[in-house]
């Protein structure tokens, strides 16, 4: 039976779910992929669904890449693990990492630190940043800022730096020595007649009141993404980086920059650093970053960091942290794959080309009366559904719109995240222009669908 996928009585399918994502439970009737080819995949059944998420906003080069494939098996065949513990490691590992630090240019980095995931890699900020400060004899440095509505994992670290409730509530967290700023939403938190330089101005001015309440010598780094992801594509409004980092200068706060979603083209330029002019001192990758064909994530760190993590006179010794599979060779070697595929193909440029048909086809549908905001930028894009254009009137969460919608472009043959009346698509850099056309199609079918719902 199609049951609940048919958009009768549609409560959405992972947050909302009684089983959170990554639970199974064989009466939940889940949507089971079975199959990928490019831009698409297959259900069970045989449907075939345009990713417009990517996944998760990670099979940058879609699902049937096979050059991926091969650098897997190559590896696979010749050393399929091993670590890199005390001072070993593997040629792919030690290759990914230089082939980073080269293509981070934002500015000059020196260091890479291999995780399996994004979470993994936030959590080896926390103690990254942390170690670091107990190395320079200060202790107390040791709170972290990040901002309302983030999303930097689901470990206990990373849900806790994230600013999303449903990452908090009925887990005791965030954990005491986290904090959080105002999310930078121009659209939904602007006050009236306020330009984007002075609602940036005054969120710039509130973190630096955050951080005097708090006492500089208590706070040890603000973690940004870019573009916010999960909490509904938000883009920095104008000026925004420019004056928290000129904040964060003044009372030696680490930047950590959440590359997660951003990093290796998305938002058409190698990272969101590049984009918004961030010079990070730590900086979070995975996804993109091996097109989700091995799980994978690095922390990029500067020079200055890992100076002190790595001095002669630092008396705290190693830096004792490290996973299993940091660094596991086959995971490398597809990742180095990856980014010689994105050098090859000059993947920005081709994001960048690609991006105007894809922004422009989608933001032409901002008129509905249901849609309060679409915004986006390169492959990455969000729409939220609001009652008369504006942000202070949502829909009643019961009537699930959001949801809804999620649901009626999966009938139309499309599959897209879906969080609360926020829908968000992140599609693979890969994907062609006829794609984008389809992408638009069945945005605008789903659409009307839900307009005549929100009518009945
Ligand atoms: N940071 C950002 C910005 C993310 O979007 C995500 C995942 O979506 C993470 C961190 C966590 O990554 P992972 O799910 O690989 O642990």
């Amino acid at each position: 039976s199609t049951g609940s996928r048919n958009g009768q009585g549609f409560k959405g399918h992972d947050m909302l779910a009684p089983f959170t994502a990554g639970w199974q439970a064989a009466d939940l009737n889940p949507l089971v992929i079975a199959k990928s080819k490019g831009s698409y995949v297959y259900d069970v059944n045989g449907k075939k669904y345009l990713d417009s998420l990517a996944g998760l906003w990670c099979t940058s080069l879609g699902g049937s890449e096979p050059r991926l494939v091969a650098a897997a098996m190559a590896q696979l065949n010749t050393l399929p693990f091993y670590h890199s513990f005390w001072n070993r490691t593997t040629k792919p590992s030690l290759d990914l990492a230089k082939e980073i630090l080269e293509i981070f240019t934002a500015r000059k980095m020196a260091k890479v630190f291999f995780s399996n995931s994004g979470s993994e890699a936030n959590d080896t900020q926390v103690k990254l940043v942390w170690y670091y400060n107990n190395a320079l004899g200060r202790p107390n440095k040791k709170k972290i800022i990040a901002r309302s509505k983030s999303y930097h994992g689901s470990t206990l670290i990373s849900a806790s730096l994230s600013g999303l409730p449903a990452l908090h509530q009925k887990f005791d967290l965030p954990a005491p020595f986290v904090l959080h700023t105002d999310c930078p939403h121009y659209w939904r938190y602007r006050l009236p007649g306020e330009t984007e330089e002075e609602f940036s101005s005054r969120l710039a001015k509130s973190l630096e009141s955050l951080i005097l309440a708090e006492g500089p010598e208590t706070i040890a780094a603000f973690i940004a993404e870019p573009v916010m992801g999960a909490g509904g594509v938000i883009l920095p409004p104008a000026t925004y980086f420019d004056k928290v980092q000129a904040v964060l200068k003044k009372y030696d706060i680490l930047f950590i920059a959440d590359e997660v979603i951003c990093g290796f083209g998305r938002l058409g330029a190698m990272f969101g650093c590049d984009k918004y002019d961030i010079k990070p001192d730590l900086v979070s990758t995975a996804k993109a970053l091996s097109s989700a064909y091995m799980p994978i994530g690095a922390v990029i760190v500067s020079p200055e960091v890992s100076d002190v993590i790595h001095s002669q006179s630092n008396k705290l010794g190693t830096f004792s942290h490290g996973f299993t599979y940091s660094g596991h060779p086959v995971a490398c070697a597809v990742a180095i794959e990856t980014l010689k595929i994105y050098r090859e193909r000059n993947i920005v440029e081709q994001v960048k080309n690609i991006a105007p048909r894809f922004q422009d086809g989608v933001k032409a549908f901002s008129n509905s009366p249901i849609i309060g905001e679409i915004r986006g930028t390169g492959l990455v894009l969000g729409t939220e559904f609001t009652d008369n254009k504006s942000p202070n009137n949502p829909f009643p969460p019961e009537w699930g719109i959001g949801a809804y919608f999620g649901a009626m472009c999966e009938k139309h043959g499309m599959l897209i995240r879906v969080a609360g009346d926020s829908i968000m698509m992140s599609p693979p850099f890969i994907i062609s222009p006829e794609e984008v056309d389809e992408l638009i199609s069945i945005y605008g079918k789903a659409l009307k669908d839900t307009e005549e719902r929100v009518k009945e």
